[in-house]
């Protein structure tokens, strides 16, 4: 029998492990063990469905093959759209209910403080998961007899464990209804479209920090009515660290103020999503910018990029 080429045996490992689900219910408290559902990280009914054409969305996609990794806009059906498996269906009922079955009040800070919550869920369930999956693809490389260096698999299982203790304390506040232990800041671009709605975490700072950006901060945009709505949230006692993310665009006029959350999108959000409807309006060079800036923000987190055609929002 031919001997099995341990490059492609590694290579159909990595590639079937990214393939696996990765279910665990992050209800806070007592350990939950019922099966975990497919949950939205963006509202269902009004958001995505505002933004919808023909019931699909378009959202972002990194993937990798043979070649390499690849950034591509995907049309995902609203159904699949910004969901993640880290709640069973009781809990993410009770959990979000409120903020799922009643109109957002800007001024509500339970609302504000459960929207940011399911980001931070969302934002854990991907670095778990991708931590696992760094662990499980080093595992098999070492079992094959490849040399590789744990460097970023170590730094993924940090990045995780951190992100469990910002998680933890968004829990004690949510047990203990400590609403205003988080705060918000909140911005509203007038007379839009619906162009694009997120729900993302800058994820909690690492001990190997390179990128010396702020960290520790959700962010959720979407469209009501004629506004787009951006809320940063943040644990009160990183107000200052979390202010460097957003103090300059206090300032900022609509047109910058449109550009620079577009930027702010592309450069450090994972899970956001387009209307196709305006989707359809990039040429192909501003779909081709806006990739090349995706792949060099991921490549180079903190590189200094600028070119009108990132801008998402319709003039
Ligand atoms: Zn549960």
């Amino acid at each position: 029998m031919a001997k099995k080429d341990p490059v492609k045996e590694y290579l159909k490992h990595f590639f079937e492990q990214l393939k696996k689900e990765y279910h665990r219910c992050y209800y806070p408290g007592e350990e939950c063990t019922q099966m975990p559902c497919s949950s939205h990280s963006i509202q269902n009914r009004r958001i995505l469905e505002t933004l919808s054409q023909d019931g699909h969305v378009i959202m972002p996609q990194v993937t990798m093959d043979r070649d390499g990794l690849k950034i591509g806009f995907i049309r995902t059906g609203v159904g699949k759209a910004s969901t993640f498996t880290g709640l069973c269906a009781r809990h993410d009922n009770e959990l979000f209910r409120l903020v799922d079955d009643c109109e957002i009040d800007f001024r509500n800070t339970e609302q504000l403080f459960l929207l940011s919550y399911r980001s931070v869920l969302k934002g854990l369930h991907a670095c778990e998961r991708a931590a696992v999956d760094m662990a499980a693809s080093y595992s098999k490389a070492l079992q094959l007899g490849f040399i590789e260096s744990p460097t970023d698999t170590i730094e993924q299982l940090l990045s995780a464990q951190q992100f469990r203790k910002f998680k933890s304390t968004f829990d004690e506040l949510y047990m203990s209804k400590q609403w205003d232990g988080v705060r918000h800041k909140q911005f509203a671009l007038d007379a839009q479209r619906p162009t694009i709605a997120a729900s993302s975490v800058f994820p909690p700072d690492v001990i190997i920090d390179v990128t010396k950006l702020p960290t520790d901060v959700a962010v959720n945009i979407f469209p009501i009515r004629d506004k787009t709505h951006i809320i940063f949230s943040y644990l009160r006692a990183n107000e200052s660290q979390a202010q460097k993310l957003f103090g300059h665009l206090d300032f900022a006029d609509k047109y910058l103020l449109r550009y620079e959350i577009s930027k702010l999108i592309l450069s450090r959000c994972e899970n956001f999503v387009l209307s196709p409807q305006i989707y359809n309006t990039y040429s192909e060079r501003q779909r081709e910018t806006i990739k090349n800036f995706i792949m060099q923000c991921h490549l180079n987190p903190g590189i200094i990029v600028d070119h009108p055609d990132l801008c998402l929002f319709p003039d």
